[in-house]
């Protein structure tokens, strides 16, 4: 039976992640995969029963009854804009589990382990522990308990010096089968973690987190081969493999190499100092109502202000009453946009805004040229024209929608703050640019509201 569950569970794993490749077919994948994974819980369990090791099996279930209830209520409890601190901290708990597991076996077997496992326990250990750190680091710039800007400690070799230590610990510790090398490694491993996240600052957050999501997999699918379970490494694997790709394409996104993003210590903005002094042309319902109700044209940019005001339930509203009148509106979604990779699409989809409406950078980048007016609901960072005409901007070089090109572009936030990068936005100050200074949802409630009286 163990031996065809494990397998049954790692095809579920495949089939729901396939699955999370579309809005439509994404809660089924999630569901499928959900359910491979109480299959292999199940089959834990009952293989510890089958060998009578009662205390065992009651520590297993005792742990997914703990740990699935905590899991619950902060999955239940999370907001939709906490999200990737959530993410961030499951990326932490899985690798510390992974660090565990390997830890263990270092204890039990004292360092005396067979050849064909001590490399992967100690790959365990220390994947592991710099993924706990690093995510809790992530964790607490998302949630803003740490600064969000770069912090370089010791300057950019620091990280290279850290990651060469953590190496040749852990290949003496594997050679030697010293346990306190083990150790030693373990906590570079973790000073590691912590130095390379720190010195990730704004913009490159997301590449960081999808990493360590990445590799909370790999130290996984290691500590399935320490303790020989084929659903983890397989389970692992595939969190390694999706992660590197997610990884890979938002590296793409944002023009950068990986070894970039973490070993430069570059990323984030410090705060001008004028941000907020300077004149713009201020919008108000009705000129946001008249612009967009005449024009032919309207691509909808949403960013994470309209995850925070839950606008997009309005948006898709305003939208109808558009497509009413004859207007054409589509929707620009940077890979980039919100806090989390699809953050937009969820929204979107949430609010039933129709999949073919909705434009990636590459579709919408030439449009923008032909359109009336760009509507932008709480996205500052990827609609900045600084990433392409200022080489000292901290987000010089990332990809953004030339929303500029538009005739009109109507900005909605609440006031000139920065957003994630932390850096003025010089699209504000055009002269074709009307500021629309209000909560994202009443921004476009009104809006529809005037509408009807045009
Ligand atoms: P930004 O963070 O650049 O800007 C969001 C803007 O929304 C702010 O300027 C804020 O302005 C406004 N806002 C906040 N609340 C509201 C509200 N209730 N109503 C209206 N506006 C509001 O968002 P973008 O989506 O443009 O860019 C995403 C940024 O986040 C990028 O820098 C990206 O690298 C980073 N990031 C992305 C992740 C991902 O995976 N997608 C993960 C982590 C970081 P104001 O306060 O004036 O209202």
């Amino acid at each position: 039976m163990t031996e065809l569950s494990y397998p049954a569970a790692g095809v579920l794993f495949i089939v729901g992640l396939k699955g999370l490749t579309s809005p439509r077919t994404a809660r089924r994948g999630n569901q499928l995969a959900a359910i491979g994974m109480l299959l292999a819980t199940i089959v834990v369990v009952v293989d510890l029963i089958a060998e009578d090791a009662a205390m065992a099996w009651g520590i297993v279930v005792a742990g997914v009854v703990v740990g699935g209830a905590i899991g619950a209520v902060l999955a239940i409890r999370i907001k939709m804009t906490s999200m990737p601190e959530l993410v961030a901290a499951f990326n932490g708990f899985g690798g510390g589990a992974s660090a565990f597991v390997a830890a263990e076996i270092i204890v039990t077997t004292n360092g005396n382990l067979p050849n064909e496992t001590a490399a992967t326990t100690a790959l365990s250990l220390i994947i592991g522990a710099l993924t706990l750190t690093g995510s809790f680091i992530a964790f607490g710039k998302l949630q803003g308990l740490i600064t969000g800007r770069p912090v370089s400690i010791g300057g950019a070799s620091t990280n290279g010096v850290v990651a060469s230590v953590a190496v040749v610990l852990g290949v003496t510790a594997v050679i030697t089968g010293d346990p306190f090398v083990y150790w030693a490694a373990a906590l570079v491993a973790a000073v590691l973690g912590v130095v390379v996240v720190l010195g990730i600052g704004g913009a490159d957050m997301p590449v960081a987190i999808s990493l360590l999501n990445s590799m909370s997999g790999v130290a996984a699918a290691m500590a399935g081969f320490v303790i020989n379970n084929q659903a983890l490494i397989v389970g692992g694997a595939l969190v390694g493999a999706a992660g590197m790709i997610l990884t890979l394409e938002m590296s793409v996104a944002m023009n950068r190499s990986i070894g970039n993003i973490l070993f430069s210590g570059f990323g984030g903005g410090s705060p001008a100092e004028d941000i907020g002094t300077k004149p713009v042309r201020a919008a108000t319902p009705d000129d946001a109502a008249i612009a967009l109700g005449y024009a032919t044209r309207v691509i909808v940019v949403p960013g994470y202000g309209l995850a925070v005001a839950q606008a997009q339930h309005a948006v898709r509203d305003l939208a109808n009453a558009l497509e009413a009148r004859g207007v054409e509106v589509l929707y620009a979604i940077h890979p980039v946009a919100g806090r989390m990779p699809g953050h937009m699409n969820v929204l979107l989809a949430e609010a039933d805004i129709p999949y073919d409406k909705l434009l990636d950078l590459d579709q919408a980048n030439p449009l923008f040229s032909q359109t009336d007016v760009v509507l932008i609901v709480g996205a500052n960072d990827v609609v900045n024209p600084a990433a392409k005409t200022d080489p000292d901007s901290p987000i010089f070089g990332m990809p953004v929608l030339n929303v500029e090109d538009a005739k009109t572009a109507i900005v909605v936030k609440r006031s000139l703050s920065p957003g994630f990068a932390g850096i003025d936005n010089p699209l504000f100050y055009e002269d074709t640019t009307l500021m629309f200074f209000a909560d994202a949802k009443k921004a476009i409630e009104s809006t529809t509201a005037a509408l009807a009286n045009i």
